[in-house]
């Protein structure tokens, strides 16, 4: 091994050891398909050496951590990637066709309407979704079939999803990167990962280095993200009273220009970020990518009137697929008699994106300063 070659003991020095590991399974994912299982993932996600022997010293594991700047330039040149908020060939607001989705969905059901539009064309086997086990708590699934999708979609929580015992640690982050290890053994080689954006970067880096099995996921569909947020036992209380309502009592939980909590009765509560800061994963305050900067498609609630989804089209894949689910009525979008209205809700939206990636760069700016 060339002494240059920095790897998982960087890694640990350089991301875990400063309390900014997301979780997110991307170094693990890469060691397990490879068939290597140097490293594992722990009862809370956190990486591990398992067996040093089984090292290759390749350093993939740490060049593909969103944590990690190295490959930063390179996939950007790649990507095309423009400031303010990363390459973007149009903007829109729109809702999907079926009454079905939108029941179900966090905003505007778009991002389920576009899996399900590409599963049934068969663009896509499988999508890597996340559905929800319990209130702020979800897991990763690999979807297969629209009833999966739909299972998947929103933000909602059931009364089959009962608040479970709080002894653990609970979080609103779904660690979809994992299981693109699995995609091989399944035999599934076109799939679609809808993902945060530090999921999304971590998937971008494997393919820049060619890494297997991440040329399988041939569709990214980036969530906006300003954070995610976790809690145990302990901290339930606190955040049950930021929120103004016990987690029971939730009935749907979206975030948007800050986090909107409706109740079992159908009450409307805003809750702003600030408030919810201290239940903020740590890794969230060192990222800087608001609008998932390297999705095919990236969506999110800013920007667009309750019901209808925020989209970015950004890469040619991505507005490929928009525009035949547009033509073949899978989604729609928000009409606007008026070309100078239309042309100002653009900037509008347009404005509220920004505003809202400058303030997660600020945010990770501070957050670096106070740590030196
Ligand atoms: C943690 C988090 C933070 C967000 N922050 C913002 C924000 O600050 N501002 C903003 O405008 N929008 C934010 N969004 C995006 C927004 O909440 C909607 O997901 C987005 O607008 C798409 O809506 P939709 O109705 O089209 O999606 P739907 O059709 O409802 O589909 C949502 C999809 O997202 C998947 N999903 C849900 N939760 C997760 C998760 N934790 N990890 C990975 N995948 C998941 C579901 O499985 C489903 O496939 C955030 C989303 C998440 C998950």
């Amino acid at each position: 091994m060339s002494s240059e070659v920095k790897g998982f003991r960087e890694l640990l020095q350089e991301v875990q050891q400063k309390g900014i590991c997301g979780k997110c399974g991307g170094c693990v994912a890469f060691c397990s398909a490879g068939e290597f299982h140097a490293l594992s993932a722990g009862g809370d996600g956190a990486p591990f050496l398992v067996d040093e022997s089984k090292c290759l010293h390749c350093g993939i594991c740490y060049l593909i951590c969103p944590q990690i700047k190295a490959l930063d330039q390179e996939l950007r040149q790649k990507t095309g990637w423009k400031a303010p908020i990363g390459p973007q060939r149009r903007l829109a607001s729109a809702r999907a066709h079926s009454r079905k989705i939108r029941n179900v969905a966090t905003d505007g059901g778009v991002v389920t309407a576009l899996l399900s539009y590409a599963l049934k064309k068969h663009l896509i086997q499988a999508a890597i979704v996340s559905r929800r086990v319990g209130p702020l708590s979800r897991e990763a699934m690999v979807a297969m079939s629209m009833e999966e999708l739909l299972e998947a979609a929103g933000s909602h929580f059931e009364e089959s999803h009962p608040v479970r015992a709080f002894g653990e640690r609970y979080t609103t982050f779904s660690p979809g990167v994992r299981e693109v290890k699995s995609l091989g053994k399944r035999d599934l080689h076109r799939v679609a990962l809808v993902g945060t954006p530090c999921q999304i970067f971590t998937i971008r880096k494997m393919q820049l280095l060619n890494v297997l099995p991440a040329d399988s996921v041939v569709l990214t569909i980036g969530l906006f993200c300003m954070e995610n947020f976790s809690f145990d036992a302990k901290t339930r209380r606190a955040l049950e009273k930021n929120l103004s309502v016990k987690l029971g009592q939730i009935h749907k939980l979206n975030i948007k220009d800050d986090v909107e909590v409706t109740t079992t009765k159908k009450e409307v509560v805003h809750i702003p970020f600030k408030l919810l800061d201290e239940f903020a994963r740590p890794a969230c305050f060192a990222c800087t990518d608001f609008a998932n900067e390297y999705a095919d498609i990236s969506c999110g609630g800013i920007g667009s009137p309750d019901g209808y989804t925020t989209v970015i089209l950004r890469t040619t894949a991505g507005e490929s697929l928009y525009n035949r689910a547009k033509e073949d009525q899978a989604i729609e979008e928000l009409g606007f008699r008026n070309p100078d209205r239309r042309r100002e809700a653009g900037t509008e939206m347009m404005a509220k994106i920004v505003a809202a990636t400058r303030r997660k760069q600020a945010r990770a700016a501070q957050s670096r300063g106070a740590s030196k």
